[in-house]
């Protein structure tokens, strides 16, 4: 079993390693949330519908937060908003998000918490965040935003929070139901906040990606990764920037930014304590770990 346990790690490490290179010559974009290449490295795996409901049965709860966007080329790659004077920066207010998730859930030293970066000054490939938290066996991978329309008329007023699922019914569909779920209790303590609850944000590929076994596949990058390594994973969206009301409300003080990421915490918590850690995910290694033969 030990051995079982480093050959994971070393499988992880060497699978970050693939990443790492492999995403070297990925650019990003302002669309961080619908970018990147359609598949991150594939892997070999098996889901083993081994998953005990309680914290605490087999180690630690494994969380991965992606504080979204950062800087790339100079400059900050998220959306932005000016009003009154100040310049309001989805990189910079992701940062400090995630920053209060980490914190609250390292309350409770069952958990372990990795962040994909530890600087809004840097960026990181989406495929290479999805593969990071797939190494790490992550129980739960929430990559965490804030929203922002250009568009006109009606739509120029979407306020609240909402999550980037994917969908269920088709590839990997037990892990889609469960990522589902963690994203609706996250939206959940949102909303007990005080931000509207858009609810799940669904969408196709829009150029035909498919998954492996012929379905369509998630069009934004982190729920397809996400399926395709077979980890929970989405989007969740904390309110509009370029909306006045959540602008005050929820996105432009220190303590606002706190209560958003400590809201997102409390969902993790809630929905990990109910499901249990992750169905394990075995994988083999697709290129020699350091040290290994
Ligand atoms: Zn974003």
């Amino acid at each position: 079993m030990i051995q079982f346990k480093k050959l994971l790690r070393a499988s992880g490490r060497a699978l970050l390693l693939t990443a790492l290179i492999s995403g070297a010559l990925v650019s990003t974009s302002l669309a961080e949330e619908e970018d990147g290449p359609a598949f991150a490295p594939p892997i070999t795996k098996t889901v083993v519908p081994e998953v005990g409901p309680g914290v605490g049965l087999s180690g630690h709860m494994v969380v991965v937060l992606d504080p979204g966007h950062g800087k790339t080329e100079g400059h900050y790659s998220g959306c932005r908003f000016e009003h009154d004077g100040v310049t309001y920066y989805e990189d910079l207010i992701t940062m400090k998000i995630s920053s209060y998730t980490k914190e609250y859930l390292e309350q409770n030293t069952n958990y372990k918490v990795y962040l994909t970066k530890d600087s809004a000054e840097v960026t990181v490939p989406l495929e290479q965040r999805a593969a990071f938290a797939a190494s790490v066996q992550a129980d739960l991978f929430v990559s965490q935003h804030v929203d922002s329309i250009a568009g006109n008329g009606t739509e120029r007023n979407a306020y609240g929070a909402s999550s980037m699922s994917p969908a269920v019914g088709r590839y990997n569909n037990e892990i889609a139901l469960q990522s589902q779920e963690a994203a609706r209790t996250i939206l959940k303590q949102l909303n007990s906040i005080g931000l509207h609850n858009r609810g799940l944000l669904l969408k196709d590929s829009q150029n035909g990606t498919l998954y492996p076994d012929g379905s369509t596949a998630d069009y934004y990058a982190i729920p397809r990764y996400s399926q395709m390594y077979g980890i929970r994973g989405f989007i969740i969206e904390h309110g509009y920037l370029n909306h006045t009301s959540d602008l005050t409300m929820f996105l432009s003080t220190e303590e606002q930014y706190k209560a958003l990421g400590e809201a997102d915490a409390k969902g993790i918590i809630e929905y990990l304590e109910k499901a249990g850690k992750a169905p394990r995910l075995i994988t083999e290694q697709t290129v020699p770990a350091p040290g290994m033969s």
